[in-house]
């Protein structure tokens, strides 16, 4: 795989597709031992996640209710500090096992707002699932129940992830040079 320009940054291979279907099978199989996933509800977290939801949902078969959220705390390569949130579906939330997936957690700042968040709709439980973890630089103190693949702290694009709305339909992961 060649280097990838977008807008005024280069960034290289790093994690492959072949690589990302072992991690999203390895966590299906995970969580499917770990909780009923029939009978759970599972958020998306936009736009992020939308293709690392779908490859998971896909292992998971037939079970379980998908709910949506757009959520946003990114601007070009740095966090905001601050988190937007689109409206959540408290009713399908309440008094359910609830998931909540992520495409990446870092600070944890995202993390942690939209769990109090859905702490308030009165799920009967609730776990965090994220593909990328970047351990380094965690600094929340909730569980991350489910992870895919804990990366050092590189800023990283594809499989949903963007820079400046760039990149997001690549299959593979890239992370910025230099
Ligand atoms: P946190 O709130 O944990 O610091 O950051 C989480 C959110 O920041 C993610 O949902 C994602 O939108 C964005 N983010 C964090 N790290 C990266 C990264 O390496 N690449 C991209 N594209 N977004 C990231």
């Amino acid at each position: 795989m060649r280097d990838l320009y977008l807008h005024d940054k280069i960034f290289e291979p790093y994690i492959s597709k072949a690589e990302i279907d072992v991690a999203v099978n390895r966590l299906a199989s995970e969580m499917v031992r770990a909780i009923p996933t029939e009978d759970t509800v599972f958020i998306c977290v936009l736009k992020g996640a939308f293709m690392f939801f779908s490859d998971l949902m896909k292992q998971l078969g037939s079970g379980g209710r998908q709910e949506f959220i757009f959520a946003k705390s990114y601007a070009g390569t740095q966090s905001t500090g601050k988190v937007w949130l689109s409206e959540l579906n408290a009713d399908a939330l309440s008094g359910q096992r609830v998931v909540l997936v992520e495409d990446i957690v870092d600070t944890g700042l995202t993390v942690n707002y939209l769990a109090g968040r859905i702490q308030e709709a009165g799920p009967l439980s609730l776990h965090i699932c994220t593909f990328l973890f970047k351990a380094e630089v965690y600094r929340g103190l909730r569980t991350i129940d489910f992870k895919g693949l804990t990366i050092p702290n590189y800023f990283v694009v594809g499989y949903g992830l963007d820079y400046e709305e760039k990149g997001r339909s690549l299959p593979e992961i890239f992370k910025l040079k230099g």
